[in-house]
């Protein structure tokens, strides 16, 4: 499952660097959470960092993106996949044209 952040966020800046994703960002009034982008930590911690890390606690599942444990695994080999196609394109290996 995504998660998503509520209007009770105080804009504290505390989550947004310890998203393994990338997913958290500053939206129009509050953060924001991409949920193409949000595994739910799944591949990288046992729990959900911003959860462990938010002092008010307004991050829950988003109600519109229920996903199983598998469908977070997917999700997460595919965004690996993508970040290392950009750094491969970013820093072509040594010998390629
Ligand atoms: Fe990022 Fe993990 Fe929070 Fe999802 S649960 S927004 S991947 S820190
Ligand atoms: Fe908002 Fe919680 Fe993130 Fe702080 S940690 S910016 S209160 S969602």
């Amino acid at each position: 499952m995504a998660l998503m952040i509520t209007d009770e966020c105080i804009n504290c800046d505390v989550c947004e660097p310890e998203c393994p994703n990338d997913a958290i960002y500053m939206g129009a009034e509050i953060y924001e959470i991409d949920p193409h982008k949000c595994t739910e930590c799944v591949g990288h911690f046992d729990e959900p960092q911003c959860v462990q890390i938010c002092p008010v606690a307004c991050i829950p599942v988003s109600p519109d993106h229920v996903e199983t444990r598998e469908t977070l695994w997917q999700k997460f080999e595919r965004l690996t996949a993508a970040k290392k196609a950009a750094e491969d394109a970013a820093a072509p290996p040594l010998g390629a044209a």
